[in-house]
């Protein structure tokens, strides 16, 4: 009898596909896949990009640690990007640990047994990185950037579509690097339209991470005209001031990325506009992230990820003269994330009264959870759904917006799912 499996899966989303395929290759072997709780053998993909990611790692290890004490696991088989990078060091701390095993090779095994709900999916169309950010580990961790094949791409999609996915989110380290590997013509804007031209049932497609350098109007024009891409344009800046922007290997200045912003916006109106920034980099002072917060309270960015800048080894930033101390980091973390609030609070009040499309994610008591164009599964808001007509998961739905909150919108269905 094969032994149950069951998967932990920490970190992005490009973790979670990788676990899907690890996932995939041992159910075809015919082991059993269930609930953690449920298993024999528990395997962990972690994260190990910045400290709080690594500590979030390690606490899940000890916890699976405690169950094999207690005799209720057999196995743990810890993958990913924690022991890609501290392999030896962890089987010396760790004996308990029955196999550590790095990266997983990039998808070219389509299967993949889904760990997200039957709805959306995600789809890495590209590994690695070449934009060699100081502070980044991550082309460390994934090395240079490779591109999955159109086919390869294709063929999941198709696959996707027959299954009735509602949205598509194509991720990767950075998409607007994808077909640099694969020669001439190959692009972002060309394999969005081979996916479009392959594409009945999805409603959304989505795109995650986007390098501010590589945006190009081309791109930005497909995205206006094609109702079926996510009005949302995910473009992580990490900072606005020019001498800390050099520091951490950035390649658009202050000037550029306040160009491309206006760009985007007048090219698409009513996009939401999605980034991260990270505080307390080595050598920040206080003018420069004053400087940083006025723009961020300038700009209002409708969605906005913020983290403390964390010392890697390995990285060039490590060696940085100047390094912040934590609290610092944190004062600043907080303002940031206080002014956003107030941002998002607006942003939201000025959707009350209107319309929007919004897909089901859960139903729950006769009340439901979704999200509008602008809003990533797991990091960005949700709508609070009320229904006379019962909805599924997948739905689209037309959503009258009667209150907001910070990041959550509440509301009423109008009429007959629009799907
Ligand atoms: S673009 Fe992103 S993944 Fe690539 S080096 Fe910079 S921060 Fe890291």
């Amino acid at each position: 009898m094969r032994l149950r499996i069951g998967i932990l899966s920490l970190g992005c989303p490009r973790n979670l596909i990788d676990s899907e395929s690890i996932l995939s290759r041992l159910f075809r072997k015919g082991y059993k896949i269930t609930d953690i709780d449920k298993a024999q053998v528990a395997l962990v993909n972690t994260c190990a990009f910045i400290k709080e990611a690594k500590q979030e790692s390690i606490d899940v290890i000890l916890d699976l640690i405690d169950l094999k004490k207690e005799g209720k696991l057999q196995k743990i088989i810890v993958y990913g990007c924690l022991p890609e990078r501290y392999k030896a060091k962890l089987a010396k701390e760790l004996p308990e640990i029955d196999a550590f095993l790095g990266r997983i090779s990039p998808d070219k095994d389509t299967e993949r047994f889904s760990l997200t709900p039957a709805h959306y999916a995600y789809l890495k169309i590209c590994e690695g990185c070449i934009n060699l950010c100081s502070f980044c580990i991550i082309p460390k961790i994934k090395g240079r950037l490779v591109s999955l094949s159109v086919e390869a791409i294709l063929n999941k999609v198709k696959e996707f579509d027959k299954k009735g996915i509602s949205e598509l989110n194509i991720i990767g380290q950075d998409i607007t690097g994808f077909g640099l590997d694969l020669g001439s013509g190959v692009n972002l804007v060309y394999i969005l339209k081979e996916i479009l031209k392959n594409i009945k049932h999805i409603g959304w497609i989505r795109l995650l991470y986007l390098n501010p350098e590589r945006i190009g109007e081309d791109l930005l024009k497909l995205i206006r005209n094609e109702d079926r891409i996510c009005k949302y344009i995910d473009l992580p800046i990490q900072h606005i001031n020019n001498r800390i922007l050099k520091l951490m290997h950035r390649k658009s200045s202050r000037s550029e990325i306040v160009r491309l912003i206006d760009r985007v916006r007048k090219i698409i109106p009513g996009v939401a506009l999605r980034t991260s920034i990270i505080v307390g980099f080595p050598g920040e002072t206080e003018r420069e992230f004053n400087e940083l917060l006025g723009f961020i309270r300038d700009v209002k960015f409708e969605r906005l990820g913020a983290f403390k800048y964390s010392r890697e080894e390995g990285t060039p930033a490590y060696n940085f003269s100047g390094q912040v101390p934590e609290k610092i980091k944190s004062d600043r973390f907080n303002q940031i994330m206080s002014c956003q609030q107030e941002i998002s609070k607006q942003v939201n009040s000025g959707f009350i009264g209107k319309e929007l499309k919004i897909l089901i994610d859960e139903c729950a008591e006769g009340s439901y959870l979704g999200r509008a164009q602008f809003d990533a599964p797991e990091v960005d808001g949700l709508a609070y759904v009320r229904s006379k007509i019962k909805l599924m998961p997948g739905d689209f739905v037309n959503l009258k917006v009667t209150d907001t909150l910070e990041y959550d919108l509440v509301g009423e269905v109008q009429n007959e799912s629009i799907k």
